[in-house]
């Protein structure tokens, strides 16, 4: 099975197109949900211009840019302050510190400030409603990722309940985990943004190689794109690809057509490039880079770089798993999302 053999699937794909909708549809959060995040954040943010006057907060993440799933009760928040270098992390704990016993005096639940963490973050919940809060301080990268990706959503009806379903994919066979080696779902996001760039009737425009219409500079790296989605909407309509053949394409490139071994995916560039392009040929202290995905923004930034040679192992087993489930069941839908 390991071998792509130029079968194609032997469901009936517009009766597993409809069952995929149906899921995707029901893996969307519900207006309710929509409206106590929406709440939530505004607490949040009035909490902190209360205390840092001029200070501008920004929702960001999932919820930001429409790619959220149901039951994600997680809202991620930034502070962005003047003064504080992109790069450092000692003042970005102290403000997250001072960000945790601000909330604490609030009222909030399991205030836990991470001063030392990569992207220094305090966490904390809303208690009337239950909704998990992460705020970062100058976290602007993840700000501009996030319309960038909110500008591709808003470009093609199909790449957010693509994404919704290799999300619940990811989840439900456990690798959708970036801590224990597996893909962050910021990752599977560009992994699904690059497969639609690259369809032989591409479904999506990359955004980054237009002429650029939004330019922010965040420390060292320039992020600009043009971000015109009202007169790119409609690029992907000549590609009549369904959600089914889409998520068949997914699985049956990160099974069967991917080279790890020479590969990084860009979603800057709209395909890939050569590990040797970027110096990603070999292990650097914990960054082995089995697994490429540049980030559009901060170039250096590899979102696979947590994988190990076990975890790929892991993650091809699933990739093929999928695709061969895909290709070889009249009716593949239970065991695709089958727990592990
Ligand atoms: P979920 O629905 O699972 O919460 P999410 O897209 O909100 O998905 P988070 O892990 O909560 O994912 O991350 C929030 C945002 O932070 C992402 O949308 C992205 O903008 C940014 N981000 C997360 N992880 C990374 C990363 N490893 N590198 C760069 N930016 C990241
Ligand atoms: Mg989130």
């Amino acid at each position: 099975d390991r071998q792509h053999d130029g079968r194609g699937p032997r469901a009936d794909m517009e009766a597993l197109n409809a069952a995929l909708m149906q899921l995707a549809d029901s893996l969307m959060p519900t207006p309710e949900e929509r409206a106590t995040h929406q709440a939530a954040f505004e607490a949040v943010s009035s909490l902190l211009q209360a205390r840092w006057p001029g200070a501008r907060v920004h929702l960001f993440g999932s919820v930001a840019n429409g790619l959220s799933v149901r039951h994600n009760n997680d809202i991620d928040v930034c502070l962005e302050l003047e003064g504080i270098e992109l790069d450092d992390t000692a003042a970005k704990g102290e403000v997250a510190v001072a960000v945790g016993e601000l909330m604490e005096a609030a009222g909030m639940a399991d205030v836990l400030p991470l001063p030392k963490a990569r992207v220094p973050v305090v966490k904390f919940v809303v208690p009337k409603t239950g909704t998990k809060v992460d705020v970062t301080v100058n976290n602007m990268l993840a700000c501009a990722n996030t319309k960038l990706l909110a500008d591709y959503c808003a470009i093609d009806g199909r790449l957010a309940p693509l994404v919704a379903l290799v999300k619940h994919w990811a989840k439900s066979r456990a690798v959708n985990d970036a801590y224990r080696g597996t893909l962050s779902s910021y990752c599977y996001v560009l992994m699904c943004i690059h497969l639609l760039q690259t369809r032989p009737v591409p479904v999506l425009p990359v955004l980054q190689q237009l002429p650029p219409t939004f330019r922010r500079t965040v420390g060292q790296w320039t992020c600009e794109f043009c971000d015109d989605v009202a007169s790119l909407r409609g690029f992907g309509a000549t590609n009549r690809e369904n959600l089914a053949e889409l998520l068949w394409a997914f699985f049956e490139y990160w099974a069967w057509r991917h080279n790890y071994t020479h590969d990084v995916v860009s979603i800057r560039l709209g395909g890939c490039l050569h590990k040797d392009d970027k110096d990603w040929t070999r292990r650097i202290g914990n960054e082995r880079h089995l697994v490429c995905i540049e980030d559009p923004f901060e170039l250096s930034h590899d979102l696979g770089r947590t994988v190990d040679r076990q975890t790929r192992a892991v993650l091809h087993k699933e990739f093929t798993r999928a695709a061969t489930l895909l290709r070889d069941r009249m009716d593949p839908m239970d065991e695709l999302f089958q727990h592990y």
